[in-house]
């Protein structure tokens, strides 16, 4: 497959941009490859600036549940836009689009709009200080939050130990207000809320971790840390800004049963344009301004292309509940994988939850980060470059959720696991 006009175009973004990207996973340096650029992507499929067509299992991180330039929601933002593309004033389409989102949520009675995943979690976490007038967060190995200062931190080398900054640029003073224990360790959990009692603002998680791959959580986990939360009066916050609206409609939330404090949701409820958000129950919620304490705003928060955007999105999600097909057809995907991989004896884990999956290189099952970094990126960047050879997209890491969409069909399935048995072939044990 040709790569030469995207070779260009590297060349060209790296003499203008910061390492060529705007966002460094799309440089493709986890797999040591050279970074696609897209030319446009309908339905399940994505066509590079070569003209290679491939099966996209990005999906834009998963945002577009509904597949690529879904006719209804690419009308509905070219309407939208014609109106005026930003008014920073409020419009109906906000409170439509808040009423969408808390029918879903039950945990969310009141919402703010945001224009990323990240300052959804930041401001969240803001909220969450201001409320209980408490500092210190505690969030988990492993699970990505956005990029806000406080939440690129992981833990140090003893699990009470303060975390250290994960990106220069963090102070010390910053990270040390995180505190991280490892994914599904409701034990290590439930020592550190005791020792930090007083000081613990929120416990905040991705109630199935997506940005290590896969990972789900393990039984009695997430219910260990509602209770955790309420035996020292901090607040629980759920990162749903990838499940949310993917797993179920109303998130994680709905699929364990457990209800959140907070709810920050991002992708999937902007219909592939910027947005974030974040609510819970109004006492809560009362305490950002204009009504109480806490700061928080955005010029293009709400922004009415965004917003009708997400509403085409959720009112589609909503009437066609594509959920139980989604899950059988990324069943399916799980299953022929797994044969295949058996067929040749070749050790993977294969995680999955709903309609996002990773296939981890490893033979022990995949629970926490630390054993998803047992897993062999050598070979999952061999496996990334023989598929996307043969066009077919999987993530550029092996730490990613492959996702699948309701344009996704049977066929592409069959056509994924053709080349997958060609190169497995070559690398069986
Ligand atoms: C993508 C993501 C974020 C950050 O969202 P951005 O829109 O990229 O800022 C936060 N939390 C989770 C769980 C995510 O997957």
């Amino acid at each position: 497959m040709a790569q030469k006009v995207s070779s260009e175009l590297n060349r060209r973004a790296l003499r203008s941009m910061s390492g060529g990207v705007n966002s460094p996973v799309r440089a493709f340096k986890a797999v040591g490859a050279e970074p696609l650029f897209i030319d446009h992507a309908t339905g399940a499929y994505i066509y590079d600036a070569d003209g290679n067509k491939y099966i996209d299992y990005l999906q834009s991180w998963g945002a577009s549940i509904l597949g690529h330039a879904n006719p209804l929601v690419t009308e509905t933002i070219h309407n939208s836009a014609k109106k005026g593309t930003s008014y920073g004033l409020s419009t109906a389409l906000e409170a439509e689009l808040a009423e969408l989102i808390k029918r879903a949520f039950p945990s969310i009675e009141l919402l703010r709009m945001v224009n990323s995943g990240t300052e959804a979690v930041m401001s969240t976490v803001r909220l969450a200080r201001g409320y209980t007038g408490r500092t210190k967060v505690l969030k988990f190995e492993g699970c990505y939050h956005g990029h806000s200062d406080g939440l690129l931190a992981k833990a140090g080398s003893g699990m009470t130990t303060f975390s250290v900054p994960d990106s220069a640029g963090v102070p010390q003073s910053i990270a040390s207000e995180t505190l991280v224990v490892p994914y599904n360790d409701l034990e290590a959990a439930r020592k550190i809320t005791e020792q930090f009692a007083d000081d613990i603002a929120c416990v905040l998680i991705e109630p199935v971790a997506a940005n290590m791959g896969v990972i789900p959580p393990a039984e009695g986990f997430l219910e260990g840390l509602r209770k955790l939360c309420d035996s020292i009066n901090a607040l629980l916050i759920f990162d749903e800004v990838i499940t949310g609206f993917r797993v179920a409609p109303g998130g994680a939330q709905e699929k364990y049963g457990i209800q959140a404090d907070l709810t920050t949701l991002g992708k999937i409820i902007g219909g592939g344009l910027p947005v974030g958000a974040f609510g819970g129950r109004t006492e809560i919620m009362k305490f950002l301004a204009p009504d109480g304490p806490v700061y928080q705003a955005g010029t293009l928060s709400g922004n009415p292309v965004v917003a009708s955007a997400g509403i085409a999105v959720l009112n589609t999600l909503i009437e066609t509940n594509p959920y139980e097909e989604l899950e059988s057809l990324a069943g399916l995907l799980e299953m022929k994988l797994k044969e295949a991989f058996e067929d040749v004896s070749l050790p993977v884990r294969i995680n999955r939850v709903g309609s996002m999956l990773t296939v981890f290189f490893c033979e022990n099952p995949v629970s926490n980060y630390s054993s998803a970094r047992t897993a062999d990126t050598s070979r999952y960047t061999s496996f990334f470059r023989a598929m996307q050879k043969s066009g077919i997209l999987f993530p550029p890491s092996q730490f990613e959720a492959a996702f699948l969409s309701t344009a996704h069909a049977i066929r592409d399935i069959e056509k994924t696991i053709t080349p997958l048995k060609k190169w497995l072939q070559k690398h069986k044990n």
